[in-house]
């Protein structure tokens, strides 16, 4: 049996692969530079053209694009109406700022366990959760899949509660049918590096409601308005606006647009490929019983942001520090999403105690992300196998 590199066999490549990276071709350069050359550097064109692209990509009717992906929860949650005293019920394994957004506006946020099999917050769960302080529900497409959005909708429906969809993980990905974005009450995208498409930083939110879009369009810039229907007093001339609400600088600038734009036109060929990895590793693990390989629900056409490795801890004689480890001497260098929110010490101070979502917490201590993106080449993919099938080969009990 061949030595995993971390018991002294050798590594299966030389140079380090990490878990995602983004892909930048000299279109995007070039649409950089256009801007930086003619354009306006920000409230300028590219800014309407994304907001329009995304629209047509979605189907949504509305999109305001923003700073940031979580800038974009912000306003998503404060559109939503969430306010001092209310809850606002989310997953534990997920980046903190689908949860932090409800503590921005001063509202508490309520977790949620998962599904142990497909990783995403459980409509069951939720359901269980709803008080009469709940506004709102924040349901992250986890890896991309979707969650399950019609019961999710429709519990929504039932209880007068807003659904707030975190696409941060999930842009190309289609819910029976209709792409993420024009499903949820909100929808919020991140253009961070590492996920599907890029904009070095940059978020939206989409909706269908021309109510919550002047609220969006609001908050992203300072409550400020020039809208006649809008204003409180009568106009002293021409410059004339109003702050009629309390707003943040959530703008993003045209560079950053033009980028985004540029990325979108590659949304296909980097989906393509995503799958196509997806697959290899799931052809791969499925017939390994040390592996667990994340279930999907046919609802879901997904374009994958992350793999998950999840161990099956009872058959090997490694935990995931070691797996994690061991991956690393073969020169993987994989990641782990998420830490369970609430075990953050932040959130331990708040008065959150571990316990609250078991499947959560068992998921976060069997699981690591392995190499997932467009640049990824077969050659690495393969690599990657080989690693794992060592490691487990080795492990195994
Ligand atoms: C990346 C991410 C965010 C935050 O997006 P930023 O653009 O980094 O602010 C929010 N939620 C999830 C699930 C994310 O992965």
């Amino acid at each position: 049996m061949e030595k995993p590199a971390a018991a002294g066999g050798n590594p299966v490549r030389e140079t380090k692969l990490y878990y995602g990276h983004q892909y930048i071709d000299e279109t995007d350069v070039q649409a950089v530079s256009e801007v930086l050359r003619n354009g306006d550097l920000t409230c300028g064109p590219k800014v309407n053209a994304l907001e329009k692209r995304l629209c047509e990509l979605t189907g949504a009717k509305y999109a305001v694009v923003c700073s940031n992906g979580t800038a974009a929860l912000h306003i998503a949650a404060l559109a939503a109406g969430l306010g001092e005293g209310d809850e606002l019920i989310t997953t534990p394994i997920t980046f903190a700022a689908s949860a932090n957004c409800a503590l921005y506006c001063d509202a508490k946020p309520v977790f949620a366990d998962i599904n142990p099999r497909t990783y995403n917050i459980d409509p069951k769960c939720v359901r269980e959760k709803i008080t009469d302080r709940t506004k709102a529900v924040v349901a992250v497409d986890y890896t991309g899949q979707a969650v399950e959005l019609d019961a999710l909708l429709a519990l929504c429906r039932e209880k007068g509660l807003l659904l707030i969809e975190d696409a941060a993980h999930s842009i190309g990905t289609k819910y029976n049918g209709k792409p993420v974005g024009s499903i949820a009450d909100l929808t919020t995208f991140s253009f961070h590096p590492v996920k599907t498409v890029t904009g070095g930083e940059g978020g939206a939110v989409l909706t269908n409601s021309a109510q919550l879009y002047e609220k969006l369009l609001l908050y992203r810039s300072h409550g400020i308005t020039r809208k006649d229907d809008l204003l409180e007093r009568k106009p002293h001339g021409a410059w004339y606006y109003e702050q009629i609400d309390l707003g943040y600088n959530y703008r993003i600038t045209d560079i950053q647009c033009a980028l985004i734009l540029s990325q979108l036109d590659k949304l296909s060929l980097f989906s393509q490929r995503r799958k196509e990895i997806v697959e290899r590793y799931n052809k791969a693990f499925l017939s390994c019983p040390e592996l667990f390989v994340q279930e999907e629900i046919p609802a879901s056409d997904t374009t994958r942001h992350l793999y998950i490795l999840r161990i099956v801890p009872e058959k090997l004689t490694i935990d995931r520090k070691g797996f994690f480890e061991a991956l690393a001497a073969e020169n993987i260098c994989c990641n782990v999403h998420y830490i369970p929110v609430y075990w953050h010490p932040y959130y331990e101070k708040l008065g959150y105690e571990k316990g609250i979502c078991p499947h959560a917490e068992k998921l976060y201590t069997e699981m690591m992300s392995l190499p997932l993106y467009y640049g990824l080449t077969d050659k690495d993919v393969e690599d990657v196998i080989t690693a794992v099938k060592k490691i487990v080969a080795y492990y195994r009990i």
